[in-house]
């Protein structure tokens, strides 16, 4: 089996104390693949992407079971530099980008840990590749761009760190059928580039069209997992995720 990148073990998070969000989650993600987690509404999603990345406590939340490793190590015994020194990032929640900033400068902000201005033109460089919409407005504030261009820009920033495993949260969020699919395709493209994924989606068609495996929340729990070709033929799954019968 390849070496998982990260390890979910029995985790479990409450908000404020009492509401209890995640009940015994455990999954992995190798290295090298894209790992999707597919739920509705409320499924506990977001709060399973703020554990791993660290930012339940400006929420109220908190872990209080199970560890979390990320390349073997235990992140609450790891600090916040550490883990994006490691590769561990995750593209800026809700497009959260800077409007006011134009899209380089967005960027520039991305790889701010980036010390090195030939790597971080590099970095700018293959985004561009990646985004080459972004090129073309790479003087434009980010406030001006379309939803889909700032999502974009999203995981442009992320991106700027040479992550290792890259965090998305629902980025097909809000977008047109046609923009979803584009998405999918950076993400493969990413994927090729030797970057591990793990993908928050409640778009299950989309995350089981660019995951390797899928794992599915049903009220803080794991209902399901598996290969994405496994999933997407399981009955229940058509159903209830895709729409179809
Ligand atoms: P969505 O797609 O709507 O974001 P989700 O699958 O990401 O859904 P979460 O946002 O993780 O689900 O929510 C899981 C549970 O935790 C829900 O019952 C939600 O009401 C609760 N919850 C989420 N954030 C908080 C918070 N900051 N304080 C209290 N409860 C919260």
């Amino acid at each position: 089996m390849p070496d998982p990148i990260l390890t979910v073990d029995d985790l479990a998070v409450a908000y404020d104390g009492a509401v209890q969000a995640l009940r015994g989650v455990s999954l992995r993600v190798d290295t090298g693949s894209v790992v999707a987690v597919l739920g509705s509404n409320g499924a506990g999603k977001t709060t399973l992407l703020r554990a791993i990345s660290r930012s339940l406590g400006a929420v109220g939340g908190a872990v209080t079971a199970g560890t979390i490793r990320f390349q073997g190590e235990d992140l609450a015994r790891r600090d916040a530099s550490w883990v994006v020194r490691a590769g561990l990032v995750q593209a800026p929640e809700g497009r959260r980008i800077f409007r006011d900033l134009t899209v380089e400068d967005n960027l520039r902000a991305g790889g701010y840990t980036v010390r090195d201005a030939v790597a971080r033109k590099e970095a700018a460089d293959r985004v561009f590749d990646l985004f080459p919409i972004l090129a073309e407005r790479r003087h434009q504030r980010g406030g001006l761009l379309s939803g889909g261009q700032q999502q974009m820009l999203a995981m442009g920033r992320a991106l700027m760190t040479s992550p290792t495993l890259l965090l998305l949260d629902e980025p097909s969020l809000g977008l047109a059928p046609q923009l979803v699919e584009q998405i999918g395709d950076i993400i493969a493209q990413i994927h090729a580039q030797g970057t591990s994924v793990l993908l928050i989606e409640q778009n299950a068609a989309m995350g089981l069209r660019v995951a390797d495996r899928a794992y599915v929340l049903e009220v803080g729990a794991v209902a399901a997992e598996g290969s994405s070709a496994e999933l997407a033929a399981t009955d229940d799954i058509r159903d209830r995720y895709l729409g179809v019968s």
